[in-house]
């Protein structure tokens, strides 16, 4: 990707999952980073990485709550992401109200942030936008079909009116934004008790127990590396957008949840045994991104297929379950 001139980032959420890779990356090329993170569901030991570079500083804070002063007194931001949010199905349904509102009042927080600093802001937003598709593969103008009662409607429909607000804000001409509309990623600095898929099943087998498949596992979805998604967020954060409009950010490449356990067993060579638990409520039946208007808009599209991916991801849950230790980064 073409270096853009230096930044000083906002990254809320950059102690998670994808954050930390975020952060990492920005600092790789020169700009400066406060992380914003709640220390909710992300590992402290993803901080490790960072803390030590003269360029980044992290803030420990909850988006719901006011933002603390380190951060509003600031006028010098030029970028911000939101990738603040439990991700993960059983984190975000276990305090359902917080999902919520860190979607909206946080998101809220953050554009009148980006407004006052006139800096450029990107919400990360989901695949779960779509709920349970009828639409096959899910393209940007697919309205979705979401159970807004439901037990994922508090990750859904937060995501959804964070969307709305973000393209209000855009609309009046209060800040400039971005939106990305993530599908499943995978990768190194997951926390083993994340409750997804990948996490769930590579740690399972690594470690003997049984290994578990909600439902018959014919269900879909396409999981994406996480160094191609932070490649597609950068990029999207640095491109002229023509139009306000989401962009789907994912690998395209679909597999059912039986084959994805395949894979994992070829690759660990595990023999636990499997069992089948019920489906959870909405469990949506598949899932992949049409990403053509990521690959035309951004020139953007995945490089690393599962079975690479799945390959650095074993090793790092190998690292962390028999070493105690977590210093990969990809
Ligand atoms: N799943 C599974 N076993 C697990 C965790 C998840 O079979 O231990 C299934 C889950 O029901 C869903 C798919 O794997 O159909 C992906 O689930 P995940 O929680 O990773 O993300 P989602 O795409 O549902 O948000």
């Amino acid at each position: 990707m073409r270096k853009s001139k230096s930044h000083i980032a906002l990254v809320a959420g950059g102690a998670g999952f994808i954050g930390s890779h975020l952060c990492r990356a920005l600092l790789d090329q020169g700009h400066e980073v406060i992380c914003l993170d709640s220390l909710q569901t992300a590992r402290e030991v993803n901080l490790d990485m960072l803390e030590g570079h003269r360029n980044f500083t992290f803030v420990r804070a909850d988006i719901v709550d006011p933002l603390p002063d380190a951060v509003t007194r600031r006028r010098d931001i030029s970028r911000i992401y939101n990738l603040a949010c439990a991700a993960s199905p059983p984190q975000y349904q276990a305090d359902p109200e917080h999902t919520m509102l860190t979607s909206v009042v946080g998101t809220d927080r953050l554009l009148r942030l980006a407004e006052q600093n006139g800096a450029r802001f990107l919400l990360t937003s989901t695949s779960e936008v779509y709920g349970d598709p009828e639409a096959h593969p899910q393209q940007e103008d697919y309205r979705g079909w979401v159970n807004c009662t439901g037990p994922r409607a508090c990750y859904d429909e937060g995501k959804r009116a964070a969307e709305a607000m973000a393209f209000d804000f855009a609309r009046l001409g209060r800040a400039d934004v971005r939106v990305a509309r993530i599908f499943n990623t995978y990768g190194p600095n997951m926390h083993p008790d994340d409750g997804r898929v990948i996490s769930n099943l590579v740690c399972q087998a690594l470690s003997g127990e049984d290994i578990t498949i909600y439902g018959d596992g014919s269900q879909t979805r396409s999981f994406c590396y996480v160094s191609d998604m932070v490649d597609g967020l950068m990029r999207l954060m640095e491109s002229d957008m023509p139009d306000l409009q989401p962009v789907n950010l994912g690998n395209p490449d679909e597999y059912t949840i039986m084959e994805l356990l395949e894979e994992v067993l070829a690759q660990t060579g595990a023999a636990s045994r499997v069992i089948h638990l019920p489906l959870p409520v909405d469990d949506p039946r598949r899932r992949r991104p049409d990403i053509r208007r990521a690959q035309t808009l951004l020139g953007w599209k995945p490089k690393i297929p599962l079975q690479q991916g799945l390959a650095l991801t074993c090793a790092f849950f190998a690292k962390e379950l028999y070493a105690g230790s977590a210093e990969t980064f990809a």
